[in-house]
Formats: structure tokens, sequence, C-alpha cells
């Protein structure tokens, strides 16, 4: 037996085919159409069910009613099984009006059935199938309930024949006999229906009566024919609903009274910035302090067993320095970071799952269009604080172009999981009794620095109007366990990933840069360190960062800092490579006296900002010229972020250095 799964977009049509063909489905291309449509068995039978594409009636005007259509025609399913989202019956029983004037037989899967307390409907389905005469199971695509009732009633061919129920007046109907009498096909109601309104799939078969039924009854309503059937249809619709669904007093839900707190009017921002404030608190602060002195003495004893044993094998002092500076320090360097970025993922992780993101970008819709953004542009924010790749991509939902090119601008200041390292390196060391505080001063220093930005970009140069926000908002939730455990999985591991491979690559790279001259010389030890390939290569740009630096001429910052290009990771472990190779420790790269010895808090703080702001990584550039569709305005948007990042940076190394020199 083969099955058709049939109803509008949103109606949970793919949900419940999930449910119904468990793990058994595959994912196909109807023929000469590029709409996906998925086929399976149902569980514990041998019948096939199709997911077709969201429709919304059985005409031919999109692609997707075609599809569909063709699909019931030529494919002649045994059955169809109508899903319609039962919290707006109106607009789902037009389809299912047309559905029943199919020969196929249809049964009514009655979805969303969870949601209707929360809405204040309440739908008897004994009198809604008695109204269409057909069969109606109450289900739950989402909550899985019903799903036995509605597998029993098709394995048991229990589904009601088509009605064929006269639903338009008399004058209607008896043209559609009329027709009816003079074609000879399946579906016979159905296609007499549509040649009336005209259908050019029927043309071939329009029998010469079509032309004078239409014309009557045009004369009798004064109005176009297929005006007249789709409001009768309505008025049946109508009909039908007024006998089946009753409203009902709403109780006040657990989500009411929960954004009664979380989206008040005055409280809301302050819980955001508190909750923010503890995913920081968290992951940098409590987990980054208590892991990370346990990691780098492990990766240090590692090292130091690993250099052991290669001494031990007579292997020449570059190759000792290959694998204990640049493969174990460089690597070792990033997967310190870990525990901190499990904590961060897990906490943003919590707050979407529980439904806390979507509300507040709701709320914050309001705030946002205040600085020419909406809600829509939160999302990239939000995802971007993962990683600024997808953060990027999602830009795509913004419909305003200015909005959205605004949007692909500003995520990638948004501290993602790269940067943390960088935060969570120089806040550990420079303020370890605040380094939660610190970090999440960052990201409030990126959330300020967006929105003037924003401002001023909307107002000045890209003049926006601001997108519509409609979300659909979820309810809250108790967070999936399930859910969480593979999200936060997924990103810790593709962050492994990342350190075994790009990390380990630019390690391995900076590492011989860093140790050998032009003339291919072995340099180990600071000065002479500074002769080497990388040595000379940084202090042609080590100009650039002398201001943020308070003064200082540093070619180690500034080949570290243009390593984030390839992954932000990379400041981190290129500035553990340099500070092995120079000092042959890499434990302490801030020791004093080594050639990153010269940080103070203040500059510590610059730097961070430099890199929080400037130019993302290839990845994100990459993905910002995919939205931008241009290669100029990409180059505009780098210069800006780099150039913006230089200047706060500076301000903040040079003039907090002379502040703090002035007063000692
Ligand atoms: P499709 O477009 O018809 O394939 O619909 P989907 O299966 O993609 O579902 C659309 C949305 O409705 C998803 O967010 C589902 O989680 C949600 N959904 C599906 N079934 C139910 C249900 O029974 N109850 C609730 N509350 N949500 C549902
Ligand atoms: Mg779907």
């Amino acid at each position: 037996m083969k099955i058709a799964l049939v109803g509008n977009q949103n109606s949970g049509k793919t949900t419940l085919f999930n449910l119904l063909t468990g793990a058994n489905q595959k994912v196909g291309n109807w023929p000469g159409v590029t709409i996906e449509r998925k086929s399976g068995i149902i569980k514990g039978t041998t019948f096939e069910v199709v997911d077709l594409p969201g429709i919304y009636s059985l005409s031919p005007y999109t692609s997707e009613e075609e599809v569909s259509r063709k699909y019931v025609f030529e494919e002649k399913p045994d059955l169809i099984i109508n899903i319609i989202d039962a919290t707006s019956i109106e607009r789902s029983l037009y389809l299912t009006t047309q559905l029943l004037e199919l020969d196929t037989r249809v049964v009514i899967a009655l979805n969303m059935t969870d949601m209707l307390m929360t809405k204040g409907l309440k739908i008897d389905a004994a009198k809604l199938s008695s109204a269409l005469q057909t069969s109606v199971v109450e289900i739950s695509a989402l909550k899985r309930t019903g799903i036995e009732q509605l597998i029993a009633l098709i394995a048991q061919d229990a589904v009601l024949e088509n009605p064929h129920q006269l639903i338009y007046q008399k004058e209607v109907e008896s043209e559609i006999a009329l027709i009816s009498e003079h074609i000879e096909t399946t579906h016979t109601r159905f296609v007499a229906v549509k040649l009336l309104e005209n259908d050019k799939m029927f043309l071939a078969m329009r029998p010469i009566e079509v032309k004078d039924a239409i014309t009557r009854i045009e004369a009798t309503y004064h109005l176009d024919v297929e005006q007249v059937i789709a409001s009768q249809r309505y008025d049946f619709i109508m009909q039908v609903k007024k006998q089946a669904v009753t409203a009902i007093p709403v109780k006040k839900s657990m989500t009411d009274k929960l954004d009664k707190i979380f989206l008040n009017r005055y409280l809301a921002l302050p819980i955001f910035a508190v909750i923010m404030f503890l995913v920081y608190f968290l992951s940098v602060g409590i987990v980054g302090a208590s892991t990370i002195t346990l990691i780098q003495n492990g990766v240090a004893w590692f090292s130091s067993w690993v250099s052991g044993g290669l001494v031990s094998l007579d292997a020449s002092p570059w190759a000792v320095s290959l694998v204990a500076h640049g493969v174990i320090g460089g690597v070792g360097a990033i997967l310190n970071f870990i525990p901190q970025l499990m904590m961060l993922f897990l906490c943003i992780s919590l707050l979407e799952t529980t439904g806390y993101m979507s509300r507040i970008a709701f709320f914050l819709d309001r705030v946002f269009k205040k600085f020419g953004l909406s809600g829509k542009s939160l999302i990239p924010f939000i995802v971007g604080s993962g990683c600024s790749v997808p953060g990027v991509m999602t830009t795509r939902t913004i419909e305003d172009p200015s909005e959205r090119q605004i949007s692909v601008l500003l995520t990638p200041f948004i501290p993602c999981s790269a940067k943390l390292p960088i935060i969570a390196l120089f806040a550990g060391f420079f303020f370890p009794d605040s380094s939660g505080f610190v970090s999440f001063s960052l990201y409030l220093f990126a959330v300020v620095i967006i929105l003037l930005l924003a401002l001023f970009l909307s107002k000045f140069v890209l003049k926006s109007k601001n997108s519509v926000f409609i979300s659909e908002l979820p309810e809250y939730k108790l967070p999936s366990l399930r859910y969480v455990t593979r999200d936060v999985w997924d990103k810790t591991w593709s962050f492994v990933k990342r350190a075994g491979t790009i990390i380990l690559v630019s390690s391995i790279i900076v590492w011989f840069l860093a140790s050998f001259t032009w003339t291919m010389q072995y340099v180990h030890d600071s000065p002479e360190v500074n002769h080497s390939m990388l040595g000379t290569i940084g202090s042609l740009l080590a100009w650039i960062f002398v201001p943020m630096l308070g003064g200082t001429y540093s070619w180690g910052a500034a080949v570290s800092a243009l390593q984030g290009l390839i992954a932000k990771e990379n400041v981190v472990s290129s500035m553990t490579v340099i500070s092995g190779v120079s000092s042959g420790s890499t434990s302490n790269i801030f020791a004093s006296g080594g050639l990153f010895g010269f940080f103070t808090p203040v500059t510590a703080y610059a730097f961070m900002v430099f890199n929080l702001f400037s130019a993302p990584c290839f990845g994100a550039i990459a993905a910002m010229n995919k939205e931008f569709g241009s290669v100029k305005k990409t180059i505009y948007a780098i210069l800006l972020q780099t150039g913006l990042a230089w200047v706060l940076a500076s301000l903040i190394g040079g003039i907090g250095t002379l502040i703090i020199n002035g007063l000692s």
C-alpha cells in the first residue's frame, strides 16, 4: 500500500514522517523537479509512505502544488494522510475540502493537539469526523501521541471511502453533476470542479458543456467562478469549524508566567546581561581557573616526557624542539581551553533549547530596531558565539538588504569559540581574580560597538528599513538532554579537530619559521630567535602594534596576531610556540624577561580587543564574501573591522599605559 502525506507547510509532515518510518527513511529526488520528497516504510508494516512538499491547495500555482498533484494523479497512492495543524484549522481545511473531492481515501491526522490548550481551543474530533464524513485521528507528532491509533486505523484498512459531500450551493452542485456526466476519468468530482475553475491540467478532457456552466455560475453570483467556488468552500469550512471547535478561556501558562519576569519591560535586559555574565563567569572564571593549571601541567609533563624520550634516542635538538615546542606546545596550548569551551557550549545550548534565546530575540527586536537592526539580526549573533562562519550564513534570513549587510559585517565581532582561548589566556593570567568579569566585559564591549556601529551605518551609510521579525515563539521547556549532549559534543569535537589539523599545521610552520634563519641556520634562544625568518617578518610589521602594546616593539605579538587570520586559536598557539622556541619552555609564556614578558594588564586588554575586532579568520572572511556577493564590499568590511580594532586597541593600550606610567 502506498500512502501520501499531504498538508500545509509546517503542519508537521516531516515530524510525523520520521515518527512513522523511524530510521528507515531515504531521501530521493522527485524526477524532473528539484523539490525533495522522502519515502519510507511505516514501522511494523509494509506500507510505503511519502512525505510531499507543503501545500495550501491542489491548484497548479506553485511548483510544490504541481509536485504533490502529480504524485496523487500519477503515482496513485492508495491513501492520503492529510495532516492538519489543529491550531489553525480554518487555513488547513481549505486543502482538505479539495482532497475530499478525490477518489483516494483520506484520513485526517489532526496534529499539534498538544498546543490546543494554550491556544484556548477545544476540538471535538468525533464532530469534526462527522462534519467532514471522514476518519479523524488526534495526534501530536511532537509529543508522539495518537500515532499508534493512526497506524492501527491504516493497518486495519478502516479509513472511510471519500463521501463526496455536496458542499457547494445547489446552483454550483448541479453544474458539477452535469460536467461529471460528460467526463470519463477517476477523481470525477475533483476534475469537474477543476474544469469549472479553468485548471490547465485538465484542458484536454474539457467537454463543451463547461463553457456554458461557467457562464451560468458567473451570471448567478456576479462573480468570477473561481471566487464563487473558493468562497463556498470557506462557507463549508466555517460551518465545520462551528460544529467541531469551541473556544475555551486560556489558563495562564507557565510560559506566560516566566515571560512576566524574563521579558518584563524593565527586567529583561538586566536579566539577559546577568545571564551572559554568568555564562562567562562559569566558563572562563570557575571552570577555567580550576582546570587550566591542571591541564597545563599535564601538557608540560607530557612534553618533557616525550622530549626526554627523544633525547635518550639521540634525536637532534631541532627534532626535540619541533615535537616539544611546535607540536605539543602549539596544539596543547589550545587543548587547555576545552573544559571552558565545553562549559560555554553547554550554557549557550541550554539557553537555546529552553526557548530562552528565541524569546529574548523577540524582546530585543524592539531594542534593536532603535539601532537599525531587528531581532532577526540577533540570531546570527547568537550562532556567531559558537563560530562566525555559520553566524554569518544565518544572516540570509534577514530580508532587508542593508540590515543583512550590516549584520554580515558585525557578526564576526561577537567573541566566537576560537577567540575564547585568547580571552581566557590573557584574562586568566593578567586578571586571575576577575577573569570571568573581564571576559564578560569584552562581550559587553563587542555588543556596545555592534550597536553603535549599526546605528551609524543604518543612519548614514546603508539606510536600512527594519526587517519584520515574526517568530513563532517556542514555549519555555525543560532542556532536552539528548539535544544538549549532542550539541556540546559536536561543537567540542569540531574544535578538537581544528586543533589536530589547522592548528597543528600552523604551529609546525610557525615553529619552522621561528627556528631557522633565512640561511637555514637553526636558532633556539632568545636574542637569536629575533633573526629567524619569523623574527624578521614580524619586525617589519611590529610597528603597527607599538601603540596598543604601550610602546613595545614586539615581532612575536605581530606575527601571532597575523596568525589569527588562519584561525583565531592560532594567536594563542603561535605565542606558545614562539615562546617555547625562544625560552625553551611552553608553560609560562608571559614569564618576565621572555619574549612576551612585556605585557601588562592594560596592554593585555588592548591586545584582546584588537584580536576581538580585527578581521576574522579566512573561513569567516569567505563566508562574508559569499553573503556580500562582492569582493569589494568584503575588502571594505575587513578594512573597517581591522581599522576599528586598531584604533580601539591603540587607544586602550596607548592611553592606558600613559596613565599608568604617569601614576607610578
Ligand atoms: P512540515 O513543514 O510539515 O514538514 O513540518 P515539520 O515537521 O517540519 O514541523 C514544523 C514545526 O512544527 C517543527 O518545529 C515541529 O517541531 C513542530 N511540530 C510538529 N508537530 C508538532 C506537534 O504535534 N506539536 C507541536 N507543538 N509542534 C509540532
Ligand atoms: Mg517538511
